[in-house]
């Protein structure tokens, strides 16, 4: 089973993005970039812990600590859909996830942007 850690954008994560709902409806219908799974489940919402992104390195390492009593960790990053879409430090953000992690990181998350707003 695939366990998935979402990393998102701590300035839009549940507060321009209301409740983190677009990743977890996207991950719930398997849609966008989660379209491929069969057997998986969200371990967890992250934030890149806020500009420029130095602090997501020890973050990643927080999750690992944070969950081995339960025996849990990911094993597969997703870079969520606010990174991909507005980050200005996205390239470098990605970069340190993908050197870090040791596990398949998915540049992006739900397909859900806005469209036709005054329509
Ligand atoms: S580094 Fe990027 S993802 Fe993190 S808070 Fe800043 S804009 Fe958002």
């Amino acid at each position: 089973m695939e366990k998935v850690l979402i990393v998102g954008c701590k300035r839009a994560m549940d507060d321009i993005c209301i409740a983190c709902s677009r990743c977890l409806v996207a991950f719930n219908r398997r849609e966008g970039e989660f379209s491929k799974y069969e057997d998986a489940e969200i371990l967890g919402l992250l934030n890149c812990g806020d500009c420029p992104g130095a602090a997501i390195v020890p973050r990643l390492a927080q999750v690992k600590l944070w969950n081995a009593h339960m025996e849990e960790k990911p094993t597969v990053v997703h870079i969520a859909t606010c990174i991909m879409d507005h980050c200005p430090h996205k390239d470098v953000l990605i970069s340190k996830i993908k050197a870090t992690v040791g596990v398949p990181v998915v540049e992006g998350s739900h397909p859900y942007r806005p469209q036709n707003v005054f329509a």
